[in-house]
């Protein structure tokens, strides 16, 4: 059972698995009114680190402003809250989940008086799409299913709703036999996968789909951008990319979270290849900031 958690953070409080209960009346189960974030905390020498707190936690408070969606624990509490989490269920490396959403008052779509109701929970979790996918790469299917547009509901925000696309798109590619969906606009141009970000590289250069192509703004994105320029690559973060490009680009990968620094070996009924030397080199380097294997970055980390 990978969802090993004995105990939850919830409104406040921490409480044992049995008791992390809400009503079945809840808004946020009706309506999707949830936001909510990811987060890895990694192992290190000097022990659990978690990646990229303050971004992630800016993010959470920023996906409710459009729903009006206020929480009122500060950063550092949530914070606090994680590392007692991590501390009291002796976890080394984890994924960690904490989630706002409207809980119960009315039903009506108007959220009124609903309470914000908040919670956080953490688990190990390993490589997202498989051990073997950071090396070997997926197959990724181009989804029938396009991306929500911008103007119809902001896909900047980590909106709980949001994920009946990415359900939609990944589960039609798995029962195809890939791994992977990648999601197109509502123009027909790449946004992303289902829960990853993408890249694309051509002559050496990097490029990823911009913010005004509707995607949401990783942090794993942010951070190998950071990586690739320090590394002296140049880094095109504002690109459109046609579907056509994915066809022949020297490289593809997804980053996230979950997903890490993943490559892409096909798309549809195309090969891309296996695992392409700048990819390579930004997991590798990926994999030795976050595991702490050198001192750059450390603004990154908050140790537990
Ligand atoms: N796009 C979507 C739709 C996602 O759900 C995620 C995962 N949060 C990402 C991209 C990657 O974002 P991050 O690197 O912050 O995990």
């Amino acid at each position: 059972d990978e969802m090993d958690v004995d105990t939850i953070w919830m409104d406040g409080e921490f409480v044992d698995w049995d008791d992390a209960q809400i009503h079945v009346l809840s808004h946020g189960l009706h309506y999707g009114t949830g936001v909510f974030e990811g987060i890895r905390c990694y192992d290190t020498e000097e022990g659990p680190a978690i990646f990229r707190w303050d971004e992630h936690a800016k993010r959470l408070y920023d996906s409710g402003q459009p729903y009006g969606l206020e929480i009122d624990h500060d950063s550092e509490e949530l914070e606090e809250a994680t590392k007692e989490l991590i501390r009291r269920q002796e976890l080394e490396s984890c994924y960690i989940r904490p989630i706002a959403f409207y809980g119960y008052d009315s039903l009506g779509v108007s959220p009124q008086d609903c309470p914000t109701r908040i919670a956080i929970a953490a688990w190990p979790w390993g490589a997202y799409l498989g051990e073997e996918a950071l090396e070997e790469g997926v197959k990724v299917k181009v989804s029938s299913w396009r991306k929500h547009a911008s103007s119809q509901i902001p896909t900047n925000a980590k909106t709980t709703g949001l994920y009946v696309n990415s359900l939609l798109a990944g589960e039609e590619a798995r029962r195809e036999g890939y791994v992977e969906a990648l999601v197109l606009n509502k123009e027909g141009n790449v946004a992303e996968g289902p829960g990853e970000n993408l890249f694309l590289v051509r002559d050496g250069e990097i490029y990823t789909p911009g913010l005004s192509e509707g995607i949401l703004d990783g942090i794993t994105r942010n951070s190998v951008i950071t990586i690739a320029r320090d590394l002296g690559y140049t880094v095109h973060d504002e690109a459109t990319i046609s579907r056509g490009e994915l066809h022949t680009a020297d490289e593809l990968f997804f980053t996230g979270t979950a997903a890490e620094v993943t490559p892409i070996k096909q798309v549809d009924n195309v090969t891309v290849g296996e695992r392409g030397p700048v990819t390579e080199e930004l997991q590798s380097r990926f994999f030795d900031v976050v595991e702490r294997r050198t001192d750059d970055y450390d603004e990154w980390f908050s140790y537990v």
